[in-house]
């Protein structure tokens, strides 16, 4: 206590005066404060040497101690002072160990939060403008230094200002007492002047009024740009107490506001328009992205009150009244409406208007957020409609789409009320656009969700009659069943009908009872059949046929009667030999010899149509396309594993009924897969379970755990294609995917001579790869009316056969009749294979011919067709002519 100030040289270099008081209660600081001026003045430069000083001196904090607590002091000789030239100065890690149980800054930083943000509050800075030091000087001199503030000391209004432009301190102490050596209104105005001193306090220090004097007012000092009046008292605790007061308060407010600058950066940098107005809809802001999508400048639209929405349109009332109602309720909506741009596009938008509470505890704001509903693109085309397209009525319904700003004359449109309403157009149902909010407020946007949205957009803008076709065509899009052709007109041939009937559907229909029975066969092992001979030992008669396998007018029959019908087991052996399967698999032709004995065991032999014959066939076929150039170059070796291990299964254990019969007669199956898909999906799960059943059938055995998912995902996938219900989806996809790049691509590549065998991104995209399997294993399976002409007819006989014992057994156990066309007293087989060609066959095989390039077949089918015809007009309801009959 009374110790003399001690010099020492803080961390960051810069030499202070310490003053070592142990200054912690008001009497010993009010002690301080008058001793100290004196013994002070020793360390002082004379004003006299004022020419040799810095007119600035600075004062800096040093960092808190690491630990306060016990008292640190370190001292330095008087005389250090002197040689370091420094006037005075003092730490404030003393003056905060010192005092650290008043209410004196403990930490140089500060943590302040404002909403979600925390923030780090550096030290005060505190610039004191004084022409003479003296004791008031002094006294916030050392009230800096106990409130741990960093303090400037300026003399002149010039060097003040460089000073304070270089700092920005927040709070500035001008002495107002003596108007001799400064006018110290000016200063403060000369400072006001500058953009950092928004932020910065600024205090006049004025004479103490004697009892006689009257109290004056502040207006003044305010007028000036003080903010507040310090009545002269030099007392270091009046000085300290009246600083860390505007610290707590002014201070510590104008750092929270500094900080939303960094949130108003983020806004107006945010690629989303954001616009804030009033509770009372006035614009209080709007980002540049606003800017941009509306067109407006944000001059226009600031300070804009927002007219009421006419309440003409029911529609639109209801869905102002339901936001309204949200947001007024304190709770966030979010939606579509339509906005009118400067330009008069009317844009849809999707939006999120948030209230903000604020003053009084009440919604002080309101935040909306608007994206563009669809691309860039499709807005830039919807505006250039708006501008190109001039339609009667235009006027009127875009009048209807917006709400307009009271202020007509500048055309700024009321944005925020657009938020409130919908805005359809008088022809349009407002009741879609609703919903449509809806969707549109879903995270995860479906494609066809954007398709519907596109479309929605568009209408907006369309004249009355497009814009009911768009209706119709959204419609279509919303059933779920979009590759589905529709059936039921009056006209439709019933052979069409039942046949689409009964290949398409599921037959959710299923009556309850009426248990379907699997052939005795089902699940047969492979250990009941005779030993397997090697590929390399099979009968003459039997190689013989296999020779010509390779063509695709290999005579699958012939090889059914010479192998006892077994043809799928030789057939299968010879072509996974040439495309080097078990290589691939690295698994013995004795394992791939007994996994298609098993296989084939579990073919209906009793079935007329799908038995192994048929699973032959289709692998035949199989094989055949992926001899093709195109096909070939498109797919990688594991693919063609999967496309000949897929058709060897794909009917496996097929009980000769369609996926309807099963469902109507709630067989184990279709209980089993929920009538979905129930047979394809029977016919995948089952040949795996007789795969992985027994190792020495086990194909799968020896490859690594990724291959064999992959092989097994492709497998699966393929064999599920199959199924007729996906037929169009597969087909459309493939000619949109395929074909129609193709198309494009090779009329380029015609005029530079190219010959690449290459799909257009095929090989860039998997899914690519997918859909050409998948068309791959559908036309193998169906390809006999592609088949030379015998062939044909013999599989549509058999075909024919399967569905006639289907609809007798129908009949017998009293179950709906899936296809009644095909009843074998009145069917005609040439009316029914007619319509499977025109329904199924054209279309999809036109498209596997413009990618696999297959003349021959596309010969047959006509030749085909053609016969069925002919039967057809000589009213011939069976195979063949009656005098071919009898030959
Ligand atoms: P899958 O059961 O895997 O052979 O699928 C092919 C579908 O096409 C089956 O429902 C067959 O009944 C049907 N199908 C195949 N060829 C013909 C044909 N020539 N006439 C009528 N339906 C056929
Ligand atoms: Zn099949």
């Amino acid at each position: 206590m009374g110790c003399a100030p001690s010099i020492h040289v803080s961390q960051s270099g810069v030499i202070y005066c310490r003053d070592s008081d142990e200054s912690t209660s008001p009497h010993q600081t009010a002690a301080l404060s008058q001793g100290t001026a004196a013994t002070l003045h020793g360390l002082f430069v004379k004003t006299d040497a004022a020419d040799s000083i810095p007119s600035v001196l600075a004062y800096q904090s040093r960092q808190p101690p690491p630990c306060p607590g016990p008292r640190r002091q370190e001292r330095r000789e008087p005389a250090a002072a002197g040689r370091a030239g420094a006037r005075r100065c003092c730490s404030s890690a003393e003056a905060e160990t010192q005092t650290s149980h008043a209410s004196v800054k403990q930490a140089s930083t500060t943590e302040v939060q404002i909403g979600p943000m925390r923030l780090t509050q550096d030290p005060v800075q505190v610039l004191l403008i004084f022409a003479k030091e003296d004791n008031q000087s002094d006294g916030f001199w050392w009230a800096c230094d106990r409130a741990g503030y960093r303090c400037n000391f300026a003399r002149t209004p010039e060097s003040a200002l460089e000073c304070f432009l270089d700092k920005h301190h927040e709070i500035i102490v001008i002495d107002h007492r003596h108007a001799r050596y400064f006018d110290a209104e000016a200063i403060c105005r000369s400072i006001r002047a500058t953009k950092p001193s928004e932020h910065t306090v600024i205090l006049a220090v004025v004479p103490c009024i004697s009892a006689d004097q009257e109290e004056t007012s502040v207006l003044p000092l305010l007028h000036a740009g003080f903010d507040r009046r310090f009545m002269e008292n030099s007392s270091i605790i009046a000085c300290y107490n009246e600083l860390i007061q505007i610290e707590h308060g002014e201070v510590r407010s104008q750092f929270k506001l500094r900080a939303s600058n960094s949130v108003f950066t983020a806004l107006d940098h945010c690629h989303e328009a954001i616009e804030i107005t009033s509770e009372d809809h006035v614009i209080q802001y709007v980002n540049p992205a606003f800017e941009r999508m509306m067109g407006y400048h944000k001059g226009e639209l600031m300070g804009k009150e927002l007219t009421e929405l006419p309440k003409s349109d029911k529609n639109r009332a209801d869905l102002l009244d339901t936001i309204n109602m949200c947001i007024k309720k304190g709770k966030e909506w979010q939606g579509v409406y339509y906005a009118r741009r400067k330009s008069g596009d009317s844009i849809q938008q999707h939006v999120r208007i948030t209230p903000v509470i604020g003053q009084g505890g009440k919604i002080r704001h309101f935040v909306s957020i608007k994206k563009l509903c669809c691309t860039n693109e499709n807005n830039k085309q919807l505006y250039k409609i708006h501008r190109d397209e001039k339609y009667a009525g235009d006027n009127s319904q875009a009048e209807s789409h917006s709400f307009r700003c009271k202020n007509r004359r500048k055309e700024s449109i009321d944005v925020k009320s657009i938020t409130s309403r919908s805005s359809d157009a008088p022809s349009l149902q407002n009741r879609r656009y609703s919903s449509m909010a809806r969707i549109h407020s879903m995270t995860i946007e479906a494609p066809i969700t954007k398709v519907i949205n596109i479309i929605n957009t568009a209408q907006e803008n369309s004249p009355v009659t497009v814009a009911e076709a768009l209706d119709r065509v959204l419609e279509i899009l919303r059933t779920t069943e979009l590759y589905s052709p529709q059936l039921g007109t009056k006209d439709e041939d019933p052979h069409t009908s039942d046949l689409v009937g009964g290949l398409m559907t599921d037959g959710l229909r299923r009556l309850s009872g009426n248990e379907y029975v699997f052939s005795k066969n089902m699940n047969q092992s492979y250990s009941h059949l005779s030993v397997p001979i090697t590929v390399n030992d099979v009968p003459p008669c039997i190689a013989q046929l296999l020779d010509n396998e390779e063509s695709w007018d290999f005579n699958i029959f012939e090889l059914e009667a010479v192998t006892n019908k077994r043809p799928l087991v030789y057939l299968g052996l010879k072509v996974f030999a040439r495309f080097g399967v078990c290589e691939f698999l690295n698994c013995s032709e004795a394992t791939l010899r007994a996994w298609f004995q098993v296989i084939e065991a579990n073919y209906h032999s009793t079935n007329s149509y799908h038995n192994s014959t048929h699973a032959a066939d289709v692998l035949h076929a199989t094989a055949f396309f992926l001899g093709k150039e195109r096909v070939k170059g498109n797919l990688d070796h594991l693919d063609e594993v999967a496309a000949l291990i897929a058709a060897t299964v794909h009917d496996v254990d097929h009980p000769g009924r369609t996926n309807s019969f099963l469902c109507n007669a709630g067989s184990e199956l279709a209980v089993l897969y929920n009538d979905t898909a129930v047979l394809e999906s029977h016919h995948t799960a089952l040949a795996f379970q007789l795969t992985a059943k027994d190792n020495k059938c086990n194909i799968f055995k020896n490859i690594d755990r990724n291959h064999y998912r992959t092989l097994r995902q492709a497998i699966i996938d393929m064999v599920l294609a199959t199924e007729m219900t996906k037929h169009f989806e597969h087909v459309n996809k493939f000619v949109n995917s395929i074909n129609k790049p193709m198309a494009s691509e090779e009329t380029n590549s015609n005029s530079e001579g190219s010959d690449c065998e290459c799909a257009p991104n095929v090989k860039n995209f998997p899914e690519n790869q997918t859909l050409i399997k998948r068309m791959m294993i559908k036309c193998a399976d169906v390809a006999n009316p592609c088949r030379p002409l015998e062939l044909c007819i013999e599989w549509a006989g058999r075909i024919s056969e399967e569905y006639f014992a289907q609809t007798d057994e129908e009949k017998r156990q009293g179950l709906p009749v899936v296809m009644p066309v095909f009843d074998r007293k009145t069917c005609s087989i040439p009316k029914s294979q007619i319509s499977f060609i025109d329904y199924f066959i054209t279309d999809m095989f036109d498209a596997w011919d413009a990618f696999a390039h297959l003349p021959v077949l596309m010969e047959h089918l006509a030749v085909n067709y053609k016969h069925w015809k002919t039967l057809d007009e000589l009213k011939c309801k069976s195979l063949r002519l009656p005098a071919e009959n009898n030959n």
